[in-house]
């Protein structure tokens, strides 16, 4: 498409810019800025249409399932965000969610102790998620922008305690051990769709997920997916998070209700 708009633009140059100018610089230098004008709506247009979707995984960081995970995204060229777990950061396995952080994916926040936060008062709601949102910035540099409420569990006082922006995600029940890496991976397939957040967890012993999702990575990118993280699916869909949503997708609109 865009090696057509050049010569489309080479073509319309000649015709155009002889009558103009004879100097061979003007000429190169018009036929550019031409280039310029008539590729911005296209790439524009093509931003705006190019199929997206973003891996997140919840519960850790730890030795095991995070370390492969990282493997796997690293052996396809993904970039993913990974909801960690406050007490789940210990001096031994920050060093998988640093490693995360250096890779390019994004660290975001799933509360200190992973308890039901809608049963704590809002002081105690904001101690969950800033202590967490602390320790993350500590070790990686750069606080989360984003919150996974533990069990998905949500209430209208949360969304006023805490300043970040809800997520939730297309899951494939990847917390049940019964659950094949066959099962996984088929209902990620059957799901998939643009701006769709997939919610996965990289707890300990989660390998079906780690397989499941090391078999869909080369699947969706061939059916022209492209992986980013939570984050930059926002940012490339030109979507500004809005307070009182549950995101499962960038598109929604709709405010979350009891
Ligand atoms: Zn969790």
């Amino acid at each position: 498409m865009r090696n057509l708009m050049v010569l489309g633009v080479e073509l319309a140059c000649s015709i155009i810019i002889p009558p103009i100018s004879n100097n061979h610089q003007d000429i190169t230098l018009m036929k550019r800025l031409l280039l310029i004008i008539i590729m911005i709506p296209v790439m524009l247009s093509s931003t705006a249409q190019e199929k997206l979707i973003a891996l997140s995984f919840d519960d850790g960081p730890n030795l095991t399932t995070t370390v492969k995970m990282l493997d796997v995204l690293k052996k396809h060229g993904v970039k993913a965000s990974f909801f960690c777990i406050g007490k789940n950061i210990t001096p031994e396995t920050v060093q998988s969610m640093i490693r995360a952080h250096r890779e390019g994916h994004d660290i975001e926040n799933h509360s200190l102790t992973h308890c039901a936060i809608p049963s704590l008062t809002p002081d105690s709601m904001t101690t969950e998620i800033q202590t967490t949102s602390d320790l993350i910035e500590h070790y990686v540099g750069q606080r989360p922008q984003l919150f996974r409420p533990p069990y998905i569990a949500v209430s209208k006082e949360m969304f006023e305690a805490i300043p970040l922006t809800f997520i939730c995600g297309e899951g494939c029940e990847d917390w049940v051990a019964e659950v094949s890496a066959d099962k996984r991976y088929e209902t990620m397939l059957q799901h998939a769709r643009d701006g769709l957040i997939f919610l996965l967890h990289d707890f300990e012993g989660n390998d079906n997920t780690v397989e499941a999702v090391d078999r869909i990575i080369p699947v969706l990118k061939k059916n022209g997916f492209t992986f980013v993280t939570v984050r930059e699916l926002f940012r490339r869909k030109g979507v500004q998070p809005q307070k009182g949503i549950l995101y499962s997708d960038v598109f929604q609109a709709t405010p979350w209700e009891k």
